[in-house]
C-alpha cells in the first residue's frame, strides 16, 4: 500500500504530487528491478550477492530533494536490511547528484520541505493509495 502526498504552494501556485511507499507486487525482485536503470540494477545485484544470508531487501518510493536542481520528487529506493541496519543501496534519479530525504513527518511539521520555486512552506494533503 502506498500513499499520495500532494504539495501545493499558495504563494506561487506550484503543485507537486508524490506517490510514495510500495505496491502489493513490489515484494517481487524482478518487478522491483524494473524500476531501476541498468547501472542501479547491477549495483543492487552485487549488493545482494555480497550481503549475508540473513539480509533482507525492501523497496520503497521515497521523497527526496535533489541537491543539484532542488527538485522535490518521489524516487524508487532499494534497501538492504542487515543486522538491523537499513542501508539504501540504490536511488533511481536521473539528476546525477546527491539527495536529501524528506519524511512525511517533515512535511506535516512544515520543516525541510519548501517550495523549490519560491521558498515558501507547502500546504499538503495525504491520501491512501490501495494497489
Ligand atoms: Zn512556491
Ligand atoms: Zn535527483
Amino acid at each position: 500500500m502506498g500513499q499520495i502526498v500532494s504539495l501545493r504552494c499558495e504563494n506561487c501556485g506550484n503543485k507537486i504530487d508524490l506517490q510514495i511507499g510500495q505496491g502489493i507486487r513490489d515484494n517481487n525482485l524482478d518487478i522491483v528491478l524494473g524500476y531501476f536503470d541498468v547501472t542501479s540494477q547491477n549495483l543492487i545485484k552485487d549488493s545482494l550477492s555480497s550481503a549475508g544470508k540473513d539480509a533482507i531487501w525492501a523497496y520503497s518510493r521515497m521523497i527526496v530533494s535533489c541537491d543539484v536542481n532542488h527538485n522535490i520528487q518521489a524516487v524508487p529506493t532499494f534497501h538492504i536490511i542487515e543486522n538491523r541496519e537499513d542501508r539504501i543501496v540504490a536511488i533511481n534519479c536521473n539528476c546525477g547528484g546527491t539527495h536529501t530525504f524528506i519524511s512525511v513527518d517533515d512535511i506535516i511539521n512544515g520543516t525541510g520541505c519548501k517550495c523549490p520555486k519560491c521558498g515558501k512552506t507547502f500546504k499538503y494533503s495525504i491520501s491512501e493509495l490501495w494497489d
